[in-house]
């Protein structure tokens, strides 16, 4: 497949309005490929050249491509600065300034392994020689696929295509249908490599698919936790539990394999460079290899303090991370193990999983066990989420102790209870920004009046909208989140997009916000859970407590299935 096709295809998808289309075309797309051409093309149309989990970067940012795009079309720099202010997008900026090409398109295979080729140059004169290739590139491209090519070099493609609309689209373009998606997802679950999957998809077929294994080195997706009202339903509905601490870290998946140690966050992006402390621990372990799941929190040796879930994931920026871990050094809670030794222990039930952490971890004071105790009695549990409570930790998770780790699911294996603020909902909901309004008076000077936010619909693949936010940041806040929403800002509403309401400013579905509410309550508006015979969801009295820039993606964000759960919990407190 050449590049100017797949970049044909984009454009098309730009152009779509629905979710069914972006699968529609997508699917095409895959079915005119073959099987070396699937994952340069999976990884670009998602802005990226390897899986997420791997942190491969071009390396060349918005200054050095101006520079790049003058040199390719013959023009001076100011110009091509001075129209980018204009077009606010870079790719489209290149699209325009682009001269016809002499030679045919390169091949998608051929622009991947370039980019490729690119990101991995290092060493002195590495820029110079990056700068030189993508130029080259550049030149023998189309207007169109000089568009898509700057945007997926900076990672900032347009279309936001989530993995579901990936897995619909490789379904689709082998069947017909949707129905190979439970083997696709499972595959994806084990695995999170998109590329990976729909190679094997082609060459070896379902059985292909089913073969694939988890791997120490290659993330899988997290377990997620349920939640229940209070100790007594936890009881009721799991019998005896395991019950741990609810620590407020950051969640991280430790891999080490053979001398290769790699740590993941819950969105399975790498943060192996953050945390050298744990790198070592894992190193340490007497281990060939093995995969660990925990919550990592950063603790003050002075004060012997936790510190809180916002100054751990300082970390992430480069510059400081050895004096962190000097001042607040990383601990890392393990409460799972998932492989030892080349064996997969998914399968086991969850109590003997965690005998064996117990035993991979023993000599270790960086990478500690959770406590665990046993019970199945409601008083006890009651006790057991008063006293974390009163230890300044969120509350408790309770686990059923004959259960699998099952990989990307969120179900009963896992409770998590936390304080239970007088009879309002006792938990936070994590948001997607899918608009905003341009404010009145003070709020215009920061750029932004009310955000329009969703939840997940993870039935359809969508973002539905669940309430405006207007409150809970300070003027700064304020003015930092329009900075950021600035270059998600889309011409009209994004293909996956749920909604009546229309902002001034559509948004590519990308910023997750923690959101605390009084309550959920019935919507004849919002899209959220809305059926043909039911109305919708809204959020009463939404405030913002914090960014989920970090650890979130959009399609991590509540989803409505969740908003129901929490609503049917609220009648029930209501009704007691
Ligand atoms: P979620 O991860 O469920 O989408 P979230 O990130 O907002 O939601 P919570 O809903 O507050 O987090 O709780 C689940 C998270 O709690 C886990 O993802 C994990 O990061 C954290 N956690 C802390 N302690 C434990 C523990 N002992 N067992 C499991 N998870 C724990």
């Amino acid at each position: 497949m050449r590049f100017d096709e797949l970049a044909a295809n984009l454009d098309q998808m730009e152009g779509t309005k629905s979710r069914n289309e972006l699968v529609r075309i997508l699917s095409d797309v895959y079915r005119a490929a073959s099987a070396g051409e699937l994952a340069p093309i999976t990884y670009p149309i998602q802005g990226r050249l390897a899986p997420f989990f791997e942190p491969v970067e071009v390396g060349l940012g918005e200054r050095l491509l101006m520079t790049a795009i003058a040199a390719a079309y013959g023009v001076p720099k100011e110009e091509v600065v001075k129209l980018n202010r204009q077009t606010g997008d870079l790719g489209v900026t290149a699209q325009r300034l682009a001269r016809p090409p002499e030679h045919e398109s390169p091949s998608v295979v051929d622009v991947h392994s370039w980019l490729t080729g690119i990101a991995g140059a290092s060493g002195p004169g590495s820029q110079q020689q990056k700068l030189a290739n993508f130029t080259a590139l550049l030149s023998n491209l189309d207007a169109t696929s000089a568009k898509h090519l700057v945007r997926i070099t900076l990672g900032k493609m347009r279309l936001g295509i989530g993995d579901p609309t990936v897995l619909d689209a490789l379904s689709f373009a082998k069947k017909g249908d949707r129905s190979l998606r439970p083997v696709l997802e499972g595959a994806y679950n084990r695995t999170s490599d998109l590329g990976l999957i729909a190679r094997t998809l082609w060459e070896s077929g379902e059985q292909g698919l089913d073969a694939l294994k988890v791997t120490a080195g290659h993330p899988l997706r997290p377990q997620l936790a349920e939640r229940l009202p209070n100790p007594e339903a936890v009881i009721k509905k799991l019998g005896m539990v395991g019950v741990q601490p609810k620590y407020d870290g950051l969640r991280v998946q430790i891999h080490k394999a053979g001398d290769e140690v790699s740590i993941f966050s819950r969105n399975l992006e790498s943060w192996t460079e953050a945390f050298p402390e744990l790198v070592a621990a894992a190193s340490g372990l007497k281990v060939e290899s093995v995969i660990l799941d925990g919550e990592a929190i950063a603790y003050n040796p002075e004060s012997e303090e936790y510190v809180p879930f916002q100054e751990t994931t300082a970390r992430r920026r480069k510059e400081g991370v050895q004096q962190f871990a000097n001042q607040a050094p990383l601990r890392a809670f393990v409460f799972d193990v998932m492989f030892r030794d080349g064996t997969d222990l998914t399968q086991l039930p969850y109590e003997r999983r965690f005998e064996i952490a117990q035993e991979v971890l023993r000599r270790s004071d960086t990478l500690l066990t959770a406590p665990l105790t046993k019970t199945d009695s409601a008083e006890q549990l009651t006790k057991e989420l008063l006293d974390n409570i009163s230890r300044g930790l969120e509350g408790v998770v309770a686990k059923r102790l004959d259960s699998p780790y099952q990989a990307g699911a969120r179900n009963f294996n896992w409770v998590k209870l936390k304080r239970n603020t007088s009879g309002r909902l006792n938990d936070t909901i994590d948001v997607v920004l899918l608009g905003y309004y341009l404010g009145k008076g003070k709020r215009a000077e920061f750029g932004a009046g009310a955000l329009l936010a969703g939840v997940y619909d993870a039935d359809t693949d969508e973002f539905v909208t669940i309430s405006k936010l207007g409150t809970g940041l300070s003027d700064q806040g304020w003015r930092d989140i329009h900075q950021r929403l600035s270059s998600l800002e889309v011409p009209v509403k994004p293909p996956r997009v749920r909604s009546n309401f229309v902002p001034d400013v559509w948004l590519k579905p990308a910023l997750v916000v923690e959101v605390l509410a009084d309550e959920i309550t019935p919507s004849p508006r919002h899209t959220a859970g809305m059926t043909a015979d039911r109305p919708g969801f809204a959020l009463r009295f939404p405030r913002i407590v914090s960014l989920r820039t970090a650890d979130k993606k959009p399609e991590d964000a509540t989803t409505v299935r969740e908003i129901q759960e929490m609503f049917e919990q609220q009648k029930q407190r209501g009704s007691t």
